[in-house]
């Protein structure tokens, strides 16, 4: 590694370039259960830096082969997405500029926290909504990378719907920009002889060739973050090619991305929630779609277990909310003894609307609670407002980070973090997975977003014990069986990396996995960009690189 940093030391790299022990094992981590350990982490300072580094990289890799770049904003992914055991290159530290926020576009840097990029945007009336639960913790490249989406995206769609463009560095450590172009502006990009002409011309023949089936392979859910989204980069009808669509959700594996070009939209300035307990899930089917039919901003749920989490380890909310936040966390959870002294409910669900005025919002939830009083659920009191249920929506955000930080003699362990089933089965489909959860002897709580059939099942578990670490494959066999027997999607928003890489062909079969790895050799043909994750990631990899200190 020497050799390489003097290297980049000639090329006059101006960022930092840290091999220390400390920094080396403060970076073998994001949110997943698994370790790696980089022999380099460095923080360009500018877009020259990333170029400088993509070709010393080529440069080196005949001395050095396993040399590899893995981009990591915020490190808060869940499937070992922003680790890996060559170069590390940090976004945060000097990518971080917002660049230009105007009524309905930004531009900004992928290492901008979404907290700070929230605040900018919302002093100018607009917001990119596909946040995810992590909005506290999460960069925006992240989010771009992993095609995050969050409570929002049941009405707005998940990141793909809000880049414009982005700036990236590929493989040839040239710089490009990525946007829809129309039929004439790929015609001439598809007649360039160089790099990226290159790319235009394989990827539109990819393309075209295999249209119908690529076409018929898009799951048939709300929301996806596995694969490489193929279906939407080309349209036959409208002439549209957007490579953005690619690059998004990609993790890192087909370039870095320097800049991004988001849409915003205009933030409705009140939202109302309606929260209801639901003592059985019996009717839950008939609940979603009428719920649903009524277009509500976000339709978030979570159990028992979470609930139970929650009142067990109280305190923990000071984290987030201070101790005021706290106090008055308790006084609103007051009310609400009665109706769990009467029994914990099996799910909560949260019904947002949102709309210009007070009185309109309130309206909307009248009119829901209303409609679902057939369904004899415990719907609170109807003048409820966002500032009421604020105190389940923290519940609800925070649920995982709650399971990471309290639980200490057992760890999270996300494997079956974020799976989709189309509402109308979730009936039939979560006591089926309640069953395997049991059978497996696994403690995990279940919450996420219902509109969208997608949950996040997080396990505790000794995952250093091999007993418990031999539950993994089998369990996530189980899971991923059910899930795909009622036509869903093992990842809607968390994306594939070490986790679901290696089932990938489980979900699409081989010839569309096939059509993936021929997409990645297109843009990275020597597997610079973050080795191991999605079409390249094995089981046998991933599983000889579970976390063991925590
Ligand atoms: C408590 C908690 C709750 C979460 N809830 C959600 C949720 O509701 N919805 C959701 O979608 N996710 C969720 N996540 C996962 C994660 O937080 C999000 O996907 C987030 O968007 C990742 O952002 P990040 O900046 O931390 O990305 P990182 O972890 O830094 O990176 C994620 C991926 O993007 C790639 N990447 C990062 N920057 C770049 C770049 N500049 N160029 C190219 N590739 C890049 C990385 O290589 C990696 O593959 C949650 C995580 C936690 C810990």
């Amino acid at each position: 590694m020497d050799s390489f940093i003097a290297v980049l030391k000639q090329m006059s790299f101006e960022g930092d370039i840290d091999s220390s022990e400390e920094t080396k094992t403060a970076y073998s981590h994001d949110a997943s259960l698994f370790e790696l350990v980089p022999q380099l982490v460095v923080f360009p300072k500018n877009e020259t830096d990333l170029r400088r580094l993509v070709v010393a990289v080529n440069h080196a890799r005949s001395q050095l082969p396993n040399l590899s770049i893995t981009a990591r904003s915020a490190g808060t992914c869940m499937t070992g997405g922003s680790i890996g055991e060559s170069i590390i290159v940090d976004f945060t530290r000097y990518f971080n500029k917002i660049e230009e926020v105007r009524e309905l576009s930004a531009r900004v840097q992928p290492g901008v926290f979404y907290r700070d990029f929230e605040k900018a945007t919302l002093e100018k009336g607009a917001l990119m909504p596909s946040f995810p639960a992590s909005r506290e913790l999460a960069a925006v490249g992240g989010m771009v990378a992993n095609n995050a989406g969050g409570e929002k995206s049941l009405e707005y769609g998940k990141t793909e719907n809000f880049v414009n463009k982005l700036q990236v560095i590929l493989s040839d450590g040239k710089p490009y920009e990525l946007r829809a172009l129309n039929w004439e502006e790929l015609g001439a990009k598809y007649h360039q002889t160089d790099f990226e002409g290159q790319i235009y011309k394989q990827m539109y023949q990819l393309l075209e060739a295999n249209y119908d089936k690529i076409k018929a392979a898009k799951p048939h859910v709300t929301k996806n973050s596995t694969g490489y989204n193929l279906w939407d980069v080309w349209n036959r009808e409208t002439k549209v090619f957007d490579l953005t669509k690619l690059f998004v959700g990609s993790q890192g594996t087909l370039g870095l991305v320097s800049d991004i070009n988001f849409r915003l939209i205009h933030d409705r300035p009140h939202s109302g929630v309606l929260v209801c307990f639901m003592r059985n899930l019996d009717n839950l089917g008939e609940v979603i779609n009428t719920v649903t039919a009524t277009k509500p901003a976000s339709f978030e749920a979570f159990d028992n277990y979470t609930l139970e989490l929650a009142i067990k380890f109280f305190p923990y909310f000071h984290k987030t909310l201070g101790w005021g936040g706290l106090v008055k966390l308790g006084l609103q959870l007051a009310p609400d003894a009665f109706l769990l002294f009467r029994g914990i409910p099996k799910m909560i669900l949260l019904i947002e609307y949102t709309a210009e005025t007070p009185e309109e919002v309130k309206q909307k939830v009248h009119t829901m609670r209303q409609t679902l009083k057939p369904f004899k659920l415990e719907a609170m009191e109807e003048d409820d407002t966002e500032a009421k249920a604020w105190k389940f929506r923290i519940m609800r955000r925070e649920s995982f980070n709650l399971l990471r930080k309290k639980v200490k003699d057992k760890h999270t362990a996300p494997f079956i973090d974020d799976l989709v089933v189309p509402p109308p089965h979730l009936t039939k489909f979560l006591p089926e997975l309640r069953a395997i959860i049991k059978k497996y002897g696994l403690l995990a709580t279940i919450a996420g977003h219902m509109g969208d059939g997608n949950f996040h099942v997080i396990p505790l578990m000794k995952i250093e014990d091999p007993k418990e670490r031999a539950k993994l494959a089998p369990a996530m066999k189980e899971v991923n069986d059910l899930v795909l027997s009622y036509g869903g999607s093992l990842s809607g928003e968390h994306n594939d990396g070490m986790i679901r890489g290696p089932w990938l062909e489980q979900m699409y079969g081989k010839e569309i996995v096939d059509l993936f790895r021929q997409t990645k050799k297109i843009f990275d043909p020597n597997n610079i960009f973050n080795p191991h994750k999605k079409t390249d990631a094995s089981w046998e990899y991933s599983m000889s690189h579970i976390r063991e200190h925590f």
